[in-house]
């Protein structure tokens, strides 16, 4: 799949509203609401290439927490799951992707526009395509260096712990100043001086062989976070949510990120201070082994997390339009 002329121009199909639709066809009007207002919810899903052929990680939790999403926002997702984790099968299966990075989103569509419209359709799409790394492949041994952010997560509000398209704003704006400073990543406070997460990730802290990770009501409810903290638990490490400092951040001695689409990634410096030796810790080593090889299909601890995509569906038939 080619991305290299723009992620508009690839020769593929996208799920669109029940159709599978030509990708260059996949398109919306200026006036979209969520353009404007940025309310719809969406989620990132990937897929693997294991021995079985493309599996999707944890396909059901990402729905579920698209569906969660939604109702968080009061959006009427016009779809049932089952209809939802189909169309994530089918876009890898018919984009003919052996790995994929799988974007769901619902959304309102051109109706009418203000706060008050109330005559909004919600339309959803689901496209996947190839996404290799998200950051540079060194840097998951090296580990990165983030900056303690002056944009806050606010603590205790669901909106905005949601996947809604709208919260990315803070997301963005945090990674930039991030990045315009020299530094790899953000590290987000809560609107209590606690840490919360990254622009994308959430945060764990390794001291004295036990894990640390905040709680998740100024973070996203991260299902690589829940994944992490299950397959440590099976290393027989303990794992412990609470309120961090970030006084406590930088006398710890591993820092990672996790998400979907950073996995899990060490950090090694936080501002100027050097974490531990400024090396990717053992703990974190151990996680993003026993996470990759999980993932990929070997060593598999909770089968229930892989759907695997030329087995699993092949029974149903999908709503389609036109084959591919
Ligand atoms: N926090 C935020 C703000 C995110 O966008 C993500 C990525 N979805 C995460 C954490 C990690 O969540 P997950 O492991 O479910 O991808």
């Amino acid at each position: 799949m080619d991305t290299s002329k723009g992620l508009e121009n690839i020769d593929g199909v996208v799920w669109f509203d029940g159709q599978y639709v030509d990708w260059k066809d996949a398109k919306v009007h200026v006036l979209t609401h969520t353009l404007h207002y940025g309310l719809g919810v969406f989620e990132g899903v990937r897929a693997y290439s294991t021995t079985q052929g493309p599996t999707i990680f944890r396909l059901k939790d990402h729905t579920d927490r698209l569906f969660e999403s939604a109702e968080t926002v009061k959006l009427k997702i016009p779809y049932s799951k089952d209809e939802i984790n189909k169309a994530q099968i089918e876009v890898v299966k018919k984009n003919k992707l052996e790995e994929a990075y799988i974007r769901p989103m619902c959304f309102y569509g051109s109706e009418g526009l203000g706060l008050r419209a109330d005559n909004l359709k919600v339309h959803c799409i689901v496209a996947a395509w190839y996404w290799p790394s998200y950051l540079s492949p060194e840097l998951y041994e090296k580990g990165i260096k983030v900056k303690l952010s002056s944009y806050t997560r606010q603590r205790g509000n669901k909106v905005s712990r949601s996947k809604v398209n709208g919260n990315y704003v803070n997301s963005i704006v945090a990674l930039n100043e991030a990045l315009e400073a020299g530094f790899d990543e953000a590290l987000m406070l809560d609107t209590e001086g606690n840490v919360a997460e990254g622009s994308g990730e959430n945060f764990f802290m390794v001291k004295e062989g036990k894990i640390f990770t905040p709680d998740v009501e100024a973070s996203l409810n991260g299902i690589t976070r829940k994944s992490i903290i299950d397959l440590a638990k099976n290393e027989k490490i303990d794992v412990i949510e609470k309120k961090i400092s970030p006084e406590e951040v930088i006398q710890s001695d591993e820092l990672f990120f996790t998400g979907t689409a950073a996995e899990v990634l060490p950090i090694t410096h936080v501002d100027k201070n050097k974490i531990s030796d400024g090396q990717r810790g053992p703990i974190t080593k151990i996680l993003q082994s026993k996470y990759s090889s999980h993932v990929r299909g070997e060593n598999i601890l909770f089968p229930e997390w892989l759907t695997n995509i030329s087995v699993s569906y092949t029974h149903l038939t999908l709503p389609t339009n036109r084959e591919v």
